[in-house]
């Protein structure tokens, strides 16, 4: 984020140039849903490819699942949703818009005030002593905090007197706790170990506005690494240097992203720490780093009735493992990246380009090929067809070069490759580099292994 740009700006832009869509549109859209459009859905592959990458792919010791949406319904009893999993909700009375009382406080003071410890009663008090208003309609008259639990109800079973309910999970991590033996036992590993998980979660969520941030559908990039309790705090730090790195080493700066220690932590937690990311709406969680205890496991093997122990072949220790839980969402990253690539430049010549400067490795196109000029697309596609078996390339061929860089520069792609009337004669194009607009010639088959360098992440 070069400048203080707004959440509506950045709406506007993802939905002009084909990031992100409102969900449903054509019906008036549905609250909190989000459809991503044809480079959108590229950018967010990216990013969930860079995640898997960092932390699984080049890790000896973490493991991925896929794992079943809906799962056994005693799970959410084992887990403590079902009983317990809820959010201090308010209605407003004027226009029955219902919020979440802990986020009204945050949004009203830009994340400087966190909400987390506040008891129901401290949380009202907040409200009504700084005069918060309802964000949809303005008005001031709030029912009393209720809680609410966000869990979606399905069913299953063919008639409805019969049917079972079941719920979408509101979190991925139960099926890496359920299959811990599972994993353990084909992968052969010993612990401390992972397992990793990319996939949807749903919450009933209800706090309008902020664009992707909070949706009722979400995917979640998480992992569990599950390790002797001894080991527990060192790997609980570790994780918390690993989440930041990675979110740095993606174009996130520093000064925009800060540690916030959980000042109210669940019973059976030692530690929990989020990282917040300065969005254009204020400081607010970008992904949570936990000590779970060995509260999970503990749960499920009493409720399942299965023994959930570990036993370490070298001491002979049976116990039941901590777990350290490493989640972060894979839309509000996205979300993030967005925000913080931004960047509206005015030109030597007084115009003002819009460019997105992601890191290339997440940029939804690597290059773009343009042809001079329309005579010159039987090359252009030669070209194409070269680098798109290695890269997620664009081809344009409308509208003046100005023009086309431009549209490029919009959506992040990194370089653009120009066939001109040389490249006939010596198979040689321009390279243009979408930051500096720096521009060089470079034989055709070279540009495999340069593009390759530039993106590497
Ligand atoms: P929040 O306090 O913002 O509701 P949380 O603490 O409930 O989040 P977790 O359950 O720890 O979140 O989920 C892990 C990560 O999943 C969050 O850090 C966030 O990046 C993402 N996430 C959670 N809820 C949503 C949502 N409704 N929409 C988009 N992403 C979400």
């Amino acid at each position: 984020m070069k400048q203080n740009v707004s959440m509506d700006k950045i709406q506007a832009h993802c939905k002009t140039v084909g990031f992100v869509f409102p969900g449903s549109e054509i019906y008036g859209g549905f609250a909190n849903t989000w459809d991503f459009g044809p480079i959108g859905v590229e950018l967010k592959n990216n990013i969930k490819r860079a995640w898997w990458k960092k932390f699984v792919q080049e890790r000896t010791d973490t493991f991925g699942v896929d794992c079943a949406i809906l799962m056994n319904p005693r799970v959410w009893d084992a887990s403590g949703h079902v009983a317990s999993f809820g959010d201090p909700k308010m209605d407003c009375k004027n226009c029955k818009q219902r919020f979440r009382a802990d986020t009204l406080i945050e949004e009203h003071s830009k994340g400087a005030v966190s909400a987390e410890a506040m008891t129901n009663e401290q949380m009202e008090a907040y409200i009504e002593e700084h005069n918060i208003h309802c964000p949809h309609c303005g008005a001031k008259d709030w029912t009393p905090i209720r809680k609410f639990n966000p869990m979606f109800i399905t069913s299953r079973g063919t008639l409805e007197a019969d049917a079972d309910k079941v719920y979408l999970r509101p979190e991925t991590c139960q099926g890496e706790y359920v299959n811990f033996l599972n994993v353990q036992r084909t992968t052969r590993a010993k612990i401390p170990f992972a397992i990793a998980q990319i996939g949807k979660s749903f919450r009933n969520e209800i706090t309008p506005g902020n664009f992707l941030f909070r949706t009722i559908e979400f995917e979640q990039m998480e992992l569990q690494k599950f390790c002797h309790d001894k080991d527990s705090m060192d790997i609980y730090n570790d994780y918390k240097q690993q989440a930041w790195n990675f979110v740095t080493s993606l174009g996130l700066q520093a000064d925009h992203l800060r540690f916030h220690d959980h000042d109210k932590l669940a019973h059976y937690a030692k530690a929990a720490c989020d990282i917040q990311y300065l969005f254009p709406m204020g400081w607010q969680e970008l992904n949570g780093v936990h000590h779970r205890g060995t509260w999970d496991l503990s749960r499920h093997q009493e409720y399942s009735g299965k023994s959930m122990a570990y036993l370490d072949p070298f001491t002979n220790e049976k116990y039941i493992p901590t777990v350290i839980e490493y989640s972060i969402g894979a839309d509000r990253l996205t979300l993030a990246l967005i925000c913080e690539a931004y960047d509206e430049e005015t030109l030597e010549n007084g115009e003002t380009r819009v460019v997105m400067h992601f890191h290339p490795a997440i940029a939804p196109y690597k290059v773009a090929v343009l042809p001079l000029q329309k005579n010159l697309s039987e090359k252009a596609k030669e070209v194409f067809s070269k680098l798109s078996t290695f890269f997620m390339c664009d081809y344009d061929e409308a509208g003046s070069i100005g023009k086309r860089y431009r549209r490029q520069d919009q959506i992040g792609t990194p370089m653009c490759v120009t066939i001109d009337f040389d490249t006939l004669e010596d198979n040689t194009v321009t390279l243009r580099d979408r930051d500096t607009m720096e521009q060089i010639r470079l034989p055709i088959e070279e540009l495999v292994p340069y593009i390759t360098n530039k993106i590497a992440f």
